[in-house]
């Protein structure tokens, strides 16, 4: 059987499912999870240890047709304000509860735009979590820049603050393709953006850039990565778009008709991962590229590549902390997600509450069953020598699980005496065989396609 047939059997071309930047995924948070837990989870950090921060700025000043993000149009910054200053007042929360001597190993800031901030603004937020969690030795800060929302002043502020890695977003460079998802963002603007921040001595750039875009066809994708490789990102992520207009309202406004087939979202990706691999990046987990010098290559060839709300990361920190709307915090016992309405998120923090309306206390199987993806989503590998020295009581139910797995995918992945791997060949099916071990998800509402 040709192994596009193959794959299709398998379900690659017509499954819905979770990019697993969680176990269980945040669909699955509940509501008896909130603020109170988080206190106590967030007291029971160790004095002196390293964390990670994430911060979420919901505003934009355009809202882009094909963005799922949950952000508000703005065109001025006086809402921008009213929510710095309850971000910068959930930041001080924090503060009075971690235990002394914490400092950050990562930060991020997402959203939305982070990069709407004023130069002001981005002193005040970066010098609130300086005086809560300051940067660790080597940590990394990073945000994420809309090359339209961006000038000297403001990346001369981020750099202040300690910004040392940028993520520029990209999509497609083709015209017709963005006009179709309502965001134009020439060529030109987006090099001017990264020449300013390299010349502002962030030297490490990441770029997104999507496949299976409406009218994107393998001419185009192929033209938009050799556009991106010219300014050299050290990092890609090249996810696929997810049409989802049900969760998504923006997104009725692109046509369906116009969109690709999963069989094409395949060559598609594949076209352009080709590309990648020609220019000397290495492939790292499902969708991301890396220039060898590159923190992410380098934890991949170590084995020590990890997956959290982020994507894939090398943080080592055990807890990451998300702040502001919507924000998801990893903490060891569990998953807490703040109310995603800026109005409750607000409404909490202002009369002193951690805004967690949901989340997850790790139970059962959950952190087994979390390795066993999040391994499989970082190197198509699950070892048992990784599972016994993490769950030394869990070998025998790994073996089980493994076998069931092997006798689903068949010649897709390899069990042997060390573990189970994804053959290259398989390797599109990685969220597919993730899902086989997800003990919670038996849906596929709200999940993006497989490829
Ligand atoms: S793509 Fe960026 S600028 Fe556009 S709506 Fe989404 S978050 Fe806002």
């Amino acid at each position: 059987m040709h192994m596009t047939s193959k794959l299709a059997k398998l379900g690659l071309f017509d499954a819905m499912v979770p990019r697993y930047t969680s176990y269980p995924t945040a669909p699955q948070f509940k509501s008896d999870i909130g603020g109170g837990q988080m206190e106590n989870w967030i007291r029971a950090i160790p004095q002196g240890s390293q964390i990670s921060l994430y911060l979420h700025i919901p505003f934009c000043r355009r809202l882009c047709w094909f963005c799922a993000c949950r952000t508000q149009g703005t065109q001025t910054l006086s809402p921008v304000q009213g929510y710095l200053d309850t971000l910068i007042q959930e930041v001080e929360m924090l503060g009075q509860l971690l235990p002394s001597g914490v400092t950050l190993s990562r930060m991020h800031w997402g959203g939305g735009t982070p990069t709407l901030l004023s130069p002001d603004m981005i002193a005040n937020l970066a010098g609130a979590v300086s005086d809560v969690a300051p940067l660790a030795p080597n940590a990394e800060f990073s945000v994420e820049v809309d090359p339209n929302e961006i000038d000297s002043a403001r990346v001369q502020a981020l750099a202040k603050a300690g910004m040392n890695r940028a993520s520029i977003g990209v999509q497609d460079f083709d015209p017709e393709v963005q006009t179709t998802i309502g965001r134009i963002q020439g060529f030109e603007i987006t090099r001017d953006a990264a020449e300013m921040l390299r010349a502002a001595g962030i030297t490490s750039l990441n770029a997104d850039i999507l496949y299976g875009l409406p009218h994107q066809d393998e001419t185009k994708i192929a033209a938009s990565v050799q556009k991106l490789l010219t300014l050299n990102p050290d990092r890609v992520a090249l996810y696929g778009y997810a049409h989802v207009p049900w969760m998504a309202r923006r997104q009725s406004m692109i046509p369906s008709d116009a969109l690709p087939a999963p069989e094409r979202r395949l060559n598609l990706f594949e076209t352009a991962a080709r590309l990648f691999d020609w220019d000397g990046y290495t492939q790292i987990g499902i969708d991301h590229f890396a220039a060898p010098h590159d923190s992410l290559a380098i934890a991949a060839r170590a084995g020590c590549l990890r997956r959290n709300f982020q994507g894939y990361t090398d943080d080592p920190a055990d807890v990451l902390i998300g702040l502001g709307a919507s924000a998801i915090s990893r903490f060891p016992q569990g998953y807490t997600q703040n109310a995603s309405a800026t109005s409750d998120y607000a409404k909490a923090v202002q009369s002193g509450r951690f805004a967690a309306a949901r989340g997850h206390a790790f139970a059962g199987e959950d952190l087994l069953r979390a390795r066993i993806i999040e391994a499989l989503m970082c190197d198509f590998d699950v070892r048992f020598d990784d599972i016994a020295q993490r769950f030394p009581d869990h070998v025998r139910r790994l073996a089980e699980l493994l076998q069931s797995a092997a006798d689903q995918f068949g010649e897709m992945v390899q069990l042997t005496e060390t573990g189970l791997r994804i053959r290259p060949e398989g390797r599109p099916l990685t969220r597919i065989i993730a899902r086989f071990f997800d003990a919670y998800d038996m849906s596929g509402a709200g999940h993006a396609s497989a490829i």
